[in-house]
């Protein structure tokens, strides 16, 4: 049985600082307060939910600061940005710290919940195959919705 993925090298915040340094980005007290949300979530959080963890801790942030940011992060390459496609977890995207391990979906229809997993086996197909095209895999996006088997 596979296992759930726990992704294991993404960025503490003092990297996060490090990297918005070197992209010239200036690490407000907004930013940080997001970057702290994101690096702590594993839920892979929208928009609001973003906006509704950030008021908890600063209650100056608007959530047009957080649809800002957010976009300004996923652009410098700091945030991945997913958009799953499901009913059950309305349309708006979801964000989580990009992570150089590339890993999958798993959409649990039932609960909306999203975990990560990885599957080297599968990872090296998916690269057999690009290179048999005569193509280099530079990324992947797979997403497995699945309901509770009982
Ligand atoms: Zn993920």
């Amino acid at each position: 049985m596979k296992q759930h993925y726990k992704i294991t090298n993404k960025a503490t915040l003092s990297d996060l600082e490090t990297i918005c340094v070197k992209k010239g980005l200036k690490l407000t007290v907004q930013r940080s307060i997001i970057l702290d949300i994101l690096e702590t979530s594993t839920d892979h959080p929208d928009v609001e939910e973003v906006y509704r963890r950030a008021v908890e801790k600063d209650c100056r942030i608007s959530i047009a600061t957080v649809y800002r940011t957010l976009g300004i992060l996923h652009e410098v390459g700091i945030l991945d940005r997913h958009d799953f496609k499901h009913d059950t977890l309305g349309s708006r995207s979801r964000y989580e710290l990009s992570s150089d391990e590339k890993h999958d979906h798993i959409i649990v229809l039932e609960t909306g919940n999203i975990i990560d997993f990885k599957d080297d086996d599968l990872n090296r197909l998916r690269e057999a195959a690009a290179k048999e095209m005569g193509f280099k895999l530079v990324d992947i996006k797979l997403e497995l919705y699945v309901s509770r088997n009982d």
